[in-house]
């Protein structure tokens, strides 16, 4: 007898998982081929039936089965934990196996200069990253340090600092390859800023003022580093970051060279939508923008169509001690001139090969509250 919730119920072409295991078979594992061959119906159509005999192609058990997934082709069945890269959950939409889409090859994007130029919508290459602004910049931080400052007042007042771009332009180009691939895998458009597109959140609904317990603002000196980041990026000077893909997670990114402790990373950006729109979504990738007091008026980054480097940052796994030292990103997001906006920030010297992690939970015990208003 087939209960109900044991059933895999398919509707408008999505998988979903079982509620409840069956009670394990018991007895012998395998039957004589005579024996199967008597009691063999003849070849029926599909019913529920059929899926309830589905196993895991990759490690043959049919155990976990909350955690199989159907592929909509072939009707294989895989463990979300045996794919690789690793599933987070069961896909919303139609899903193919491994073996129907022929694997997952990334097809790297070409290292031409003017694709790249195009891709970035970069508005002037340059060859000398290092300019007046930067320098500028950073012997003003040097000033800054050597005026002898108590620890703690010192510590209070730390600086967002702006990235470094590597000094050799191909390992520029080469960086800007990877994100151009891992995006064009994605098949989604490289975006710098926030996007609002029709039908979703409007630009009017990203208020700093709605966040319930106030939004910490970002001060007048980040802001420019901010800026300065920005017109970096438009001129192709780029973080100094490689997008590599590894068979086990995924997209993810490494330091191309040495960051330093609050180092600006990235924005993270993605089209603005609200979130009760977006609460069944399957963009792995989701950020909160705007937690507001209003349930209705929060708002979260969905950088499933357009976005950024910040997208293929992996996040560590907060419950082991493990994976909590792995993190070197904080993300943080601030009031900007009114507006919400996400921050990814090193939270300690990271070194060139180095893994990027952020706590993708952790980002609401971040607020200092003394600039809450
Ligand atoms: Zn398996
Ligand atoms: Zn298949």
């Amino acid at each position: 007898m087939l209960r109900e919730e044991d059933v895999i119920f398919r509707s408008n072409g999505s998988v979903r998982k079982r509620t409840k295991a069956p009670p394990p078979e018991s007895g012998k594992k395998y039957r004589p081929m005579g024996d199967i061959m008597r009691t063999a119906k003849p070849v029926c159509p599909v019913n529920e039936d059929y899926y309830s005999y589905i196993r895991c192609e990759q490690c043959r058990s049919g155990e976990r089965e909350d955690e199989l997934v159907l592929c909509d082709r072939c009707d294989m069945g895989y463990h979300l934990y045996c794919l690789r890269p690793i599933a987070v959950r069961v896909p919303v939409g139609p899903w193919f196996c491994p073996s129907c889409t022929g694997g997952r090859t990334v097809r790297r994007f070409p290292q031409l200069q003017k694709m790249i130029v195009d891709f970035f919508r970069i508005q002037q290459l340059t060859n000398a990253p290092e300019d007046e602004e930067l320098r500028a910049f950073h012997s003003e931080v040097r000033k800054r340090r050597r005026r002898s400052m108590p620890l703690v007042r010192h510590k209070k007042m730390r600086r967002i600092l702006p990235f470094t771009p590597s000094k050799d332009p191909k390992q520029r180009l080469e960086q800007m390859c990877s994100l151009a691939t891992a995006l064009t895998a994605l098949q989604m458009e490289f975006c710098n800023d926030l996007t609002y597109m029709p039908g979703m959140a409007p630009r009017s609904a990203n208020k700093a003022i709605y966040e319930k317990g106030g939004m910490q603002l970002l001060a007048k000196k980040d802001k420019e580093t901010l800026e300065i980041c920005r017109t970096m990026y438009r001129r192709g000077e780029c973080p100094p970051l490689v997008v590599v893909f590894d068979a086990c997670e995924g997209f993810t990114v490494q330091a191309d060279k040495d960051i330093k402790d609050m180092t600006f990373i990235t924005e993270y950006t993605g089209d603005v939508d609200y979130l009760e729109k977006r609460e069944d979504d399957d963009c792995d990738s989701m950020m909160t923008l705007l937690l507001a007091t209003k349930t209705s008026q929060s708002l979260v980054v969905c950088p499933d169509k357009r976005g950024n480097i910040a997208c293929f940052i992996s996040g560590i796994n907060n419950y082991t001690l493990e994976g909590r030292k792995k993190q070197n990103l904080k993300c943080v997001r601030y009031n900007v001139d009114g507006e919400c906006r996400v921050l990814l920030v090193a939270c300690r010297d990271i070194t060139r090969g180095e893994r990027l992690y952020y706590d993708y939970n952790g980002y609401e015990q971040e607020y200092p509250t003394e600039h809450f208003f």
